[in-house]
């Protein structure tokens, strides 16, 4: 006896198959014969891209053949310490109350700063050479405060070993003696005369736009742009550092950090 509804639900199926190998059929067609008047689709796109884009030239060709071992190349921050007993030879930058450079360097600051003042910025040196004690002095003082705040009590509490705690908090914002650039007499702390407070988000951008365009002109880096922070572990925008002309503008022109410049000559170098 033949089973009509069993024979209607099979017709019904194969109706189905054969619609549904019609759409994709038809799918398979549509796309095999793209018109070319059409936007391309994004695989084709990327295909093109690949072919048209000549490969870039290695970078590595284009690095400054210079002498890393000279002093104006000294690699300074936590983990490669200035000694103690390291004091450069610093004259007084003009217009400053006392505020010290590295001689040799100084005549490059000088031009610097006119250029920024003849472009009707306000020049403000907030800081410059400092010797080992003076840092440490400040580093101390920093810790010190620190601690007080996190309640630690004693007689000498930084004998204490909590005290440690407020060390490594202070790191944080003060640089370490041996740790900062200032003690090379290279680095300088460039401010719109017009700021109040040391907030970059707060300070005149003109002036630091202007001044990251012609830093590398006279041999000067932004040292700790916010955006290397996690290479150089510290974000100070205002801190410009001396390296000559020709490291300057590369590492200025290819927004590297000093420690990946650093690092392309003084492989074991590490940050
Ligand atoms: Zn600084």
């Amino acid at each position: 006896m033949l089973n009509w509804k069993k024979i209607g639900w099979l017709v019904c199926m194969g109706m189905l198959c054969l619609a549904l190998v019609a759409v994709v059929s038809a799918r398979v067609a549509a796309a095999n014969n793209y018109p070319d008047n059409m936007p391309p689709r994004p695989d084709k796109e990327e295909e093109e891209i690949n072919q048209t884009t000549p490969t870039p030239s290695p970078i590595q060709d284009e690095w400054p053949d210079i002498d890393i071992t000279l002093p104006q190349y000294a690699m300074v921050n936590s983990n490669k310490l200035l000694a103690s007993s390291y004091v450069p030879d610093v004259s007084k930058i003009e217009g400053t109350y006392n505020m010290m450079f590295d001689t040799a360097a100084l005549p490059h600051l000088e031009a610097l700063i006119q250029d920024l003042r003849d472009n009707g910025f306000g020049v403000y040196v907030g800081g410059a050479y400092r010797s080992y004690s003076y840092q440490k002095q400040r580093f101390d003082g920093k810790c010190y405060n620190i601690a007080l705040e996190m309640g630690i009590e004693g007689k000498e509490i930084w004998l204490l070993p909590e005290y440690q705690l407020a060390v490594a908090e202070a790191k944080k914002y003060t640089m370490e003696p041996g740790a900062s650039e200032h003690q090379l007499g290279l680095a300088v702390d460039l401010y719109d005369k017009q700021y109040v407070a040391q907030n970059y988000d707060h300070m005149n951008q003109r002036f630091y736009e202007y001044l990251d365009s012609i830093c590398a002109n006279y041999g000067f880096i932004k040292r700790y742009p916010t955006r290397k922070l996690l290479l150089t572990g510290w974000d100070e925008p205002w801190h410009y550092r001396y390296v000559g002309v020709e490291a300057a503008t590369f590492i200025m022109n290819n927004k590297l950090c000093y420690e990946e410049f650093y690092a392309h000559y003084v492989p074991d170098f590490e940050y």
